[in-house]
């Protein structure tokens, strides 16, 4: 038996045509979902996921789209027909003029900033996740560290959808736009995204600075850091009171001194990657040691690398890509004061938490139905558990998950969350016309899954 999580069965075929597999078992990448799709089809063309969905329909199958499996629940689990969006890459076409760059939806977020960077663009509300790939960061509402900016969702231009019936549908604000502030974050529950318009910006640089703040005055500066910066990203070891701030302005620039600029920057060394040995040393102490945690913690600390301030490029300011399980909740961002003081708490009288990372960001408000962001300003916490999804893991992350909800949090839909669909009714304005959409494009419910099932059954 092989298992295999979207990356894994990446191997190419060479022969422009879909590849199908069966006995195959998905699971994804933190371990905490699997499943035993009846076959698993790996397209390489819009064509090919028009085919696959098409004809699980005429068989009566299940049928759901999975991107590279780092949603931390089982989104993006099938029984039925996989259609793996792995060797769906490529840019489609770019439009200068109105500033929209397509890709297909297989191309991870990090290969479209590449592509994008070559024409001498940005992305405009780039994901933080840049191994995700674009449908799957458009399906949970992904976002990036851009303060000013909503998520990823909001950000996107339009999508091409083969709906879970086999229509295929372009959606944006201009075509089938009943549809769109649902298309815009679907869960993979309405079918699946053949294409993603990204938006881009042309001439800009980011300078950024890193430095080591004091959290709860990092907390205080929160409303100043939204109206004053275009990057934010606080990673704090929660057994502290210090924090590593980075910060970054767009520079607008010429077309040639932005070339120039990129040119330096590709020029110089490559920057100092981050220390995972250092920080799996950590975790491995604070797991077995918990009670030495704020000791390791502050030595991990002071060992940090600050940075003066400086051109970064988006791949330089990712840092450690293994976070482990990851559970993340959006709060107001008047709460997050409470937030942090009650993650204080939790981490200070819970063992498990020895070896836990807080990453904090700010989203803006967006208008797409199931966005934690929907309305409202967010600042975005996410506990990362070193590990996999084992007991003490999940053990934790259910504690982490309980505050959070006490505390008022919506889920990230890409972080481990055990919401369901009587819950998220209750507390998602919009729950109830997303579900109307979805009984439109996928009557039969031909996309379901266990997790589907769970959010959107009430
Ligand atoms: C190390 C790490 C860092 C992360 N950093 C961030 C971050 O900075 N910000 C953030 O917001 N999130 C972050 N996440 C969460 C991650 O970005 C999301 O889980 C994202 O959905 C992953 O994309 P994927 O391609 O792996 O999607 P998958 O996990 O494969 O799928 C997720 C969902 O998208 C659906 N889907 C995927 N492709 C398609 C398609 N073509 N059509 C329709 N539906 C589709 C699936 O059905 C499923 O419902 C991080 C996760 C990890 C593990």
């Amino acid at each position: 038996m092989t298992t295999t999580n979207g990356l894994a069965a990446r191997e190419s075929t060479g022969t422009g045509v879909a590849r199908e597999r069966t006995g195959l078992r998905w699971e994804n990448r933190v371990g905490s979902a699997s499943s035993f799709p009846s076959r698993i089809v790996r397209a390489r063309s819009v064509d090919d996921v028009v085919d696959a969905v098409r004809t699980a329909v005429a068989n009566g199958e299940q049928v759901h789209a999975a991107g590279a499996g780092l949603a931390a629940t089982g989104i993006a689990a099938a029984g039925g027909v996989l259609v793996d969006t792995g060797d769906l890459k490529g840019l489609v076409r770019v439009d200068d003029q109105q500033g929209t760059a397509t890709f297909l939806a297989g191309t991870t977020v990090g290969e479209a900033i590449a592509e994008l960077d070559r024409y001498g663009a940005m992305m405009i509300g780039a994901p933080g996740d840049h191994a995700a790939t674009l449908g799957g960061a458009v399906s949970t509402g992904s976002h990036g560290y851009h303060p000013r900016e909503a998520s990823f969702s909001a950000q996107i231009r339009g999508l091409l959808l083969v709906t879970g019936e086999g229509s295929v549908l372009r959606v944006s604000p201009r075509h089938n736009m009943q549809y769109w502030p649902a298309a815009q974050l679907g869960m993979g529950a309405l079918g699946v995204i053949a294409e993603v318009a990204v938006g881009f910006r042309r001439n800009a640089v980011l300078e950024t600075s890193k430095k080591r703040r004091d959290i709860d005055r990092l907390v205080q500066d929160i409303p100043e850091a939204r109206a004053k910066t275009d990057f934010y990203r606080v990673d704090w070891r929660p057994n502290t009171d210090q924090a590593m701030l980075t910060v970054g302005w767009l520079e607008d620039a010429t077309p040639a001194v932005a070339a120039a600029k990129r040119a330096r920057l590709e020029a110089a060394p490559a920057a100092e990657p981050k220390p995972r040995r250092r920080s799996r040393i950590r975790t491995r102490l604070a797991k077995f040691l918990p009670f030495l945690a704020p000791t390791i913690d502050r030595v991990s600390n002071f060992f940090d690398r600050t940075d003066n301030e400086g051109l970064r490029t988006p791949q330089q300011l990712l840092g450690d890509a293994d976070h482990g399980l990851q559970v993340e909740y959006q709060f107001p961002v008047a709460s997050a004061g409470r937030v942090v003081e009650a993650i204080k708490l939790l981490v200070h009288r819970n063992r498990l938490f020895a070896a836990a990372n807080v990453r904090i960001s700010l989203v803006a408000a967006d208008e797409v139905w199931l966005s934690p962001a929907y309305a409202r300003d967010v600042v975005a916490v996410c506990l990362q558990l070193p590990g996999g999804f084992d007991a003490a893991n999940e053990r934790a992350a259910r504690d982490a998950e309980n505050l959070f909800i006490t505390l008022g949090g919506l889920p990230n839909w890409g972080g481990w969350h055990t919401l369901n669909g009587p819950e998220a009714a209750h507390v998602m304005p919009r729950y109830g016309d997303f579900a109307h959409i979805r009984t439109d494009l996928d009557p039969h419910g031909r996309t379901d899954n266990p997790a589907i099932k769970r959010l959107l059954q009430h």
